[in-house]
């Protein structure tokens, strides 16, 4: 059954990078030739990152600055991207999961070819053939006599072609724009291919890692290390939208936004060895001098710049005297509903991205959407 994991959170109803509605199918991902497997089935989709963002169709780049475009995800047959893979060490397929369609379950796969233009000669410049998808390894000539050939006859090297065929977008460009579905998967994608990419040596003993589990795990390849395998690892962050005993909500701005009107709402890493409640109490101190009373779950999504999971809370105020550190916050303050709508207006103060959970904690308090 797939799970909305938004089904259990009654406050923040809708988030733009939680909306994973599709089978994970977990239990499969330990399969063997799982990739091979679910890319030759005729219905099997494929998605693609690079560098962090996602391919959409040529032409639909543009529509993320627009405020009602819909936009999708640039979709591939699994077979032809199964041929391009197997001269792709550099590739790494992920596995995201089944979908009921039109014909039966429908699954979706994800491949990252931010590292196919190092290769040459089917291995990765700096020897590093460990980053291949261990399901997909050896696949090439032995595994499927004659791809090579074929993919070279018929020119189609779609993976290689893929960089100038598709237009690129940021996962906050994206997901506002998209179905809940695709919004998910791209979330999955991007989340996993930031990770193999920015992990490419076990942890413990520094030996090259293969992609393993369907490309939501690494195994280390060093036997001697136990060829352990690796999950990503994921930052918590919380952050809090503080209310006094008039509900006026506080506002802040810190030194390392860019846009000098962005005003938003308490936020700060979860330190090692502490819980989410202190790490709310202990930024909101820190930021703007304010003690916290009563603290509320409201909601969390991923936030894959490069791996946090956000965690939102609402908190009641004990007082109301602002002093901020003026080294991150820069100033704070507190704001009627009608101020801060006045303040959006005049242009003087701007909220959060559409894609932030940010945004919608300030709507939530708000009783509605911003424009
Ligand atoms: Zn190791």
């Amino acid at each position: 059954m797939a799970l909305n994991p938004l089904a259990l959170t009654q406050v923040l109803p809708f988030l733009p990078l939680a909306q994973g509605n599709i089978d994970y199918e977990t239990e499969r991902r330990g399969e063997p030739d799982l990739l091979q497997t679910v890319l030759n089935e005729p219905s099997t989709t494929v998605m693609l990152t690079r560098g962090g963002l996602v391919a959409v169709p040529r032409g639909q780049g543009a529509k993320a600055d627009y405020a009602n475009a819909s936009m999708r995800l640039a979709s591939l047959p699994g077979a032809y991207v199964l041929k391009s893979l197997a001269r792709h060490p550099g590739a790494v397929a992920m596995f995201l999961g089944g979908y009921k369609g039109l014909a039966g379950t429908q699954h979706v796969v994800a491949v990252d070819i931010t590292r196919i233009d190092g290769e040459s000669d089917g291995n990765c410049n700096d020897g590093d053939a460990g980053t291949v998808d261990g399901q997909l390894a050896g696949y090439g000539e032995s595994g499927q006599p004659g791809a090579d050939t074929a993919a070279q006859a018929d020119g189609a090297d779609m993976l290689q072609q893929a960089a100038s065929r598709f237009d690129w977008v940021d996962l906050r460009g994206f997901a506002p724009h998209a179905n809940a579905r695709e919004a998910g998967q791209a979330t999955s994608a991007v989340s996993l291919s930031v990770w193999h990419n920015r992990q490419r040596h076990c942890p413990t003993c520094g030996a090259p890692v293969q992609a393993a589990m369907g490309g939501w795990a690494q195994r280390c390849t060093n036997e001697a290390d136990g060829n352990r395998l690796l999950f990503p690892r994921i930052e918590p962050a919380v952050i809090t939208l503080v209310v006094d005993s008039a509900d006026r909500m506080l506002i802040q701005h810190n030194a390392a936004w860019n846009n000098p009107t962005l005003y938003s709402v308490s936020a700060g890493f979860v330190e090692a060895g502490e819980n989410l409640e202190h790490a709310v109490r202990r930024e909101a101190h820190e930021e703007t001098g304010i003690t916290l009373g009563e603290v509320k779950y409201l909601g969390s999504q991923p936030w894959p710049y490069p791996a946090s999971l956000m965690v939102a809370f609402k908190a009641h105020a004990l007082g109301t005297d602002v002093h901020v550190d003026g080294s991150e916050t820069v100033d704070a303050r507190w704001v009627t509903r009608d101020e801060y709508m006045a303040q959006i207006i005049d242009g003087s103060i701007s909220a959060p991205g559409k894609a932030t959970i940010a945004r919608y904690m300030i709507e939530q308090w708000l009783g509605h959407e911003l424009a």
